[in-house]
């Protein structure tokens, strides 16, 4: 592409209200341009990024066995209603109406379309399994769509549908899914993690989210630093922490007169917080109940909510029910003298310690040298903290680390949900009707544009990975006569380049060097080719990789060899 005859629009100004790297990038590079809140136009340079990606979904795919088809972003509201979704999906479903007063809503996914495809075109077992995907345009009415491309209105996703006679079968196409998204991120050359995202709430049915890791992340994932462990940090598993000690000390009463929370206690007293017992009194299904944690571990509601004695609640008490009950402040409580019909439920790792600190039930006093079993018996040792950094990984391999993730793509088994719903039957060998398993399996193919930059930037601008960048290759021509032998040179090196494959770009545009290549960089290119008259006589041509920050001078003769191994392209036939 000679770029004199291209459409660059880039921009030195970070636009104001653009708030994280990729957002400011892809504006500033003129990559995408805003039509509406959440809507977006893709230029001929964003386009040539979001084909790359589109390219390599849609080769992963075809070679998972899916197969390619496009069915229509409008959706008449019946189906939709056949699966309650019309109600269910809320504000998001953007719904429209025709001349004729019927109802549709413009495709935020397509479970009813293809479920509907499927009750008419697959009859028999013996058609089955059988795998369809689209790239297709959603439209979904985010309430606070932002971050450009990322949390859009309108964005670009490559949906999946199987369908299957058996739930194993759904297993493994479900497996063989998993794998092609993990050979497309790694492919697209993103650091990316697979997430259990499995609640359990929905029948046990398996589902992952692939998260690219950045720190703009909206999503907080627990990784571990050996193995491929990695779980929404809400769901991740805290191992017992500490070890065990004996019991040494004796049961003493102190006086704490104004020390209630854990930080005051540990500094009244001089113990670390992690010998400091925390006690939260819930009001559970059939009263309060007791939640005992280490002082330097925080309470995880959502592992909480699942307790059976919560029965889902996870509000704290309030200081009258407690004063009531009790008779002390909340920052009194303790396992110690409890009223026996309160339940202690107590975190695994506040379960190992001894002679540890807690209260005593009583306004303005604590115990020192508390132990379990001989002072205060748990009810159950559960699972209830937040996982920390450093934690062992639950996988029994390495340490947690918490990091930040983007999600851009989410596999999911459905089971029978929606050919149920839709009567989605096929008849098995022995003729008998049987309703179809079915998974989903979506990627968000614009997000990843937006991803990738935030993985993948400078101060500089954008450095994308090479099977994403618009070009790969960028010649620049620097000379003053129209007649110098640069133009020769790089022109017959243009086309060479072109013969072999390579997406190059020639920046034909006469800028000044400086300006020239603070524009490049903004968009990317991952590697640059600087010919000027006094290099061609000193047969020095420039060579510099987006992010290094030194050229190597290369001679003429080799020029295209180097350039070619540093595309990774076989140069036997230079
Ligand atoms: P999120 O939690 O980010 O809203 P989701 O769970 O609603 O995502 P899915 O319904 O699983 O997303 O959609 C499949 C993929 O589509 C997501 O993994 C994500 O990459 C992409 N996606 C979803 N919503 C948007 C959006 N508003 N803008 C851009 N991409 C999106
Ligand atoms: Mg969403």
């Amino acid at each position: 592409m000679r770029l004199s005859q291209f459409h660059l629009h880039t921009s030195k100004e970070t636009p104001a209200d653009a708030e994280i790297a990729s957002h400011q990038l892809m504006l500033r590079a003129g990559m995408i341009r805003k039509l509406a809140a959440g809507i977006y136009t893709w230029t001929p340079l964003g386009l040539r990024v979001l084909r790359r990606v589109e390219t390599v979904v849609r080769e992963e795919m075809e070679r998972a066995g899916a197969l390619e088809m496009l069915m229509p972003a409008v959706q008449p509201a019946e189906l939709w209603q056949e699966t309650a979704r019309w109600e269910q999906f809320g504000g998001q479903l953007l719904k429209i109406r025709d001349r004729m007063q019927r109802d549709f809503c413009f495709g935020p996914t397509h479970e009813e379309v293809v479920t509907d495809f499927a009750r008419f075109e697959i009859r028999s077992y013996k058609q089955l399994p059988l795998n369809f995907f689209q790239i297709q345009t959603k439209f979904r009415d985010e309430i606070r769509p932002r971050f450009g491309v990322m949390r859009a209105r309108e964005f670009l996703m490559k949906d999946a549908y199987s369908f299957h006679l058996s739930h194993e079968c759904l297993g493994k196409t479900y497996q063989v899914m998993y794998d092609a998204y993990a050979r497309i991120f790694t492919r697209l050359g993103l650091r990316f993690r697979a997430v259990d995202a499995d609640t359990g709430a929905i029948g046990g049915s398996a589902s992952h989210e692939f998260h690219v890791l950045a720190d703009s992340g909206e999503d907080a994932i627990a990784v571990s630093n050996q193995s491929e462990y990695a779980a929404n940090v809400e769901m991740a598993e805290a191992l017992a922490v500490g070890s065990a000690g004996a019991a040494n000390a004796a049961l003493t009463l102190v006086d704490t007169p104004t020390q209630r929370s854990i930080e005051e206690i540990s500094q009244f007293l001089d113990k670390p917080e992690s010998e400091c017992l925390k006690t939260l009194l819930v009001q559970g299904s059939e009263g309060l109940v007791a939640l005992c944690l280490r002082g330097d571990h925080e309470l995880n509601e959502i592992k909480a909510g699942k307790l059976a004695e919560l029965g889902g609640a996870t509000a704290l008490a309030s200081e009258e029910a407690i004063r009531q009950q009790l008779g002390c402040n909340p920052g009194f409580i303790g396992p110690v003298g409890l009223p026996a019909d309160i339940p202690v439920l107590v975190d695994r790792s506040a379960a190992l310690l001894s002679d540890f600190v807690c209260g005593a039930n009583r306004e303005g006093a604590h115990y020192v040298g508390a132990n379990w079993q001989r002072d205060a018996s748990p009810t159950r040792v559960v699972d209830i903290r937040k996982v920390v950094a450093g934690d062992p990984s639950p996988d029994g391999q390495g340490e947690l680390e918490l990091v930040r993730g983007i999600e851009v793509g989410h596999v999911f088994q459905l089971g029978q949900k929606y050919a149920e719903a839709m009567g989605a039957n096929v008849l098995d060998e022995q003729g008998k009707a049987r309703t179809m398993y079915m998974g989903c399996y979506g990627i968000g193919v614009s997000r990843i544009v937006a991803a990738a930059i935030e993985q993948n930037h400078d101060e500089r601008g954008i450095c994308w990975p090479g099977p994403m960048a618009p070009f790969q290759l960028v010649l620049c021509p620097i000379y003053k006569k129209a007649d110098s032998p640069v133009v020769d040179y790089v022109n017959t090196l243009y086309r060479e380049l072109r013969n072999r494959g390579v997406e190059v770009a020639l920046d034909d545009r006469g800028l000044r060097p400086g300006v020239m290549f603070a524009d490049l960089e903004l968009i990317g290119v991952p590697h640059r080719l600087v010919i000027a008259e006094r290099g061609l006589e000193n047969d020095q041509i420039e060579y510099r990789q987006r992010q290094a920050t030194e050229n190597e001078l290369w001679p003429q003769a080799e020029v295209l060899t180097r350039i070619l191994e540093r595309l990774g392209k076989n140069s036997d036939s230079v």
